[in-house]
Order: structure tokens, then sequence, then C-alpha cells
């Protein structure tokens, strides 16, 4: 494929906030929590996988600017007004975390954006999506709107096997599921991966361990603007997130 090809499309959208209400909640695993909202999502779009929307919530200080966090559009239906969400939950509970568990039906949560989408083409002969809990509602979403045949390979960091995600697919799929709590090596499983000839690589997860799985894909050869690296969250720093390319 022709380098600029691999370029993704980027899109900006006109920045709204918007009133939900709390739908639905579903345990999706032990430590995945899913809520469906339901508002007026007229104007919304999502075009990218790994899209975001920012939650808002008050400032416990009493101050005017709100808490935000980053998460991802798991699904929407603008017509049925209704946007799904997942939370990795974890300890220490920041602010979206603490929402998210007391979250009752009815409950309200203002989110803004996503402010725009990066698209990446179709026309890559092998996907590999490297990611921990975080990461999973952008995958699923790729992986369900993945056309027929395509091929990706994910490479999953969660807890324990409790929290494996199941996803329906028209792609060619593989998936390696690795146990923080058995200390599974994530850079061993990407040496023992098929690769195939240069593939575009999205990582995403806690940002030190993105940036050691991404330099060790540099190290192995790959194509360094084929991988795209973020830090979804940062350990011990509340709020922080980093793109790392
Ligand atoms: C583009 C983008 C999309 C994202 N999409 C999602 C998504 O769909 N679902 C989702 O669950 N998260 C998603 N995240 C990550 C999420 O924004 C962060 O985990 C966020 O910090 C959680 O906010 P909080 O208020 O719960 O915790 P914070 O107040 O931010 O953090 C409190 C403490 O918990 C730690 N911490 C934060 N996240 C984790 C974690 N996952 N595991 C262990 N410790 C953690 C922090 O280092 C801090 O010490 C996304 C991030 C980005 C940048």
């Amino acid at each position: 494929m022709a380098e600029d090809n691999c370029t993704p499309l980027r899109v900006r959208f006109e920045l709204r906030r918007r009133e939900l209400r709390v739908a639905e909640r579903i345990r999706l695993t032990p430590n995945m929590l899913r809520l469906i909202l339901s508002g007026d999502l007229e104007g919304f779009q999502s075009l990218g996988f790994d899209d975001h929307v920012k939650l808002l919530f008050p400032d416990p200080q009493g101050g005017d600017t709100p808490v935000m966090r980053d998460y991802t559009p798991r699904a929407f239906d603008v017509s049925k007004g209704r946007l799904t969400l997942d939370f990795a939950l974890h300890e220490p509970a920041g602010p979206a975390t603490q929402w998210a568990l007391q979250a009752k039906i009815g409950d309200l949560l203002h989110i803004g954006g996503p402010r725009g989408s990066q698209v990446w083409p179709d026309a890559f002969a092998h996907y590999v999506l490297v990611g921990d809990e975080t990461a999973l509602p952008a995958i699923g979403r790729r992986l369900e709107g993945a056309p027929a045949g395509q091929a990706i390979t994910v490479l999953a960091m969660v807890e324990n096997a409790a929290e494996r995600q199941t996803w329906i697919t028209r792609a060619k799929a593989d998936f390696c599921w690795l146990y923080r709590a058995q200390a599974n090596d994530v850079l061993g499983a990407i040496d023992a991966l098929s690769l195939g000839a240069d593939p575009l690589v999205w990582i995403a997860g806690e940002a030190q361990w993105a940036r050691t799985v991404r330099a060790h894909l540099h190290d192995k050869g790959l194509n360094p603007k084929r991988i795209k690296a973020s830090g979804y969250w940062l350990k011990g720093e509340p709020g922080a997130h980093q793109a790392l390319d």
C-alpha cells in the first residue's frame, strides 16, 4: 500500500453538551459495567472506533469548571436517543468510576463531544489491536464494524479470565488474552504473534505500558507510521491521558 494511504481521515464536529439519563445497567464482567444512556442525541456523530466523549462531573471543590473524563462511545443510536458506555471499574475509583458504580436508572449525566473522529482506512492487510480493559470498548466497536474477512489480531491484557469479553464480528479475528493476575508478559506474547507484512497497529491502555509495547514493536522493525499508541490513563495521575504519537 502507498505510504500516503495510511493517513487517517480526520473529521471535526460541532462540540455539543448533552444531558442524558441512565436507562439500563448491565454488568458485562465483574469489573466492566455497561450503562446505556438515553436522551436527545440529535446531531451526535462518531465515525471512528476510538472516538471519545467527555463525561462531565461537578467540581468537588464547588468551582465552575467540571471535572472531565474520556469514554468511548461503545454504541449509539441517534434515532432512539441511546448511547452505550462501558466503564472499566478500578481502584482507587475516580469520579467517573464512582459515579458509574452508584448510577441508578434515571440518574443524569452530562457529556460533551465527540469533538471529532479519526477514521482509519480499511485497506490494510492486517490490523493489530493491543489494549487493557479501558481499550476494550474501542476494540469491541472496531470488531463489530469491521468488514467481512478483515484480518484483525487482538491482544488484550485484563485482570483475569473472568474479564474476557466476546464480540460478534465478520472479521477474521484472532484473540490473545493475557492476565495481569498471572503476570502474563505482553512483550513475549507479541513475539509469539504472526504479525504479517506491515500491519496497522493500534495500542491503548496505561501510558507507560502502551509506551513499552510501542517501543517493542519499533525494535521489531515495524513501521512507526503504522503504529498508533495512546495512554488512556496514567498510573497515579487522576484524569490524565496521553497521545503517544
Ligand atoms: C480516548 C479515551 C477513551 C477512553 N475510553 C474508555 C472507556 O470506554 N472505558 C473506560 O473504562 N475507560 C476509558 N478510558 C480511560 C478513562 O478515561 C480513565 O481510566 C479515567 O482515568 C477514569 O476516570 P476515573 O474518574 O474513574 O479515575 P481517575 O480520577 O482518572 O483516576 C483515579 C486513580 O485511578 C487510576 N486509574 C485510572 N484509570 C484506571 C484503570 N483503568 N485501572 C486502574 N487504575 C486506573 C489513576 O491513575 C488514579 O490513580 C478512555 C480514555 C481515553 C483517553
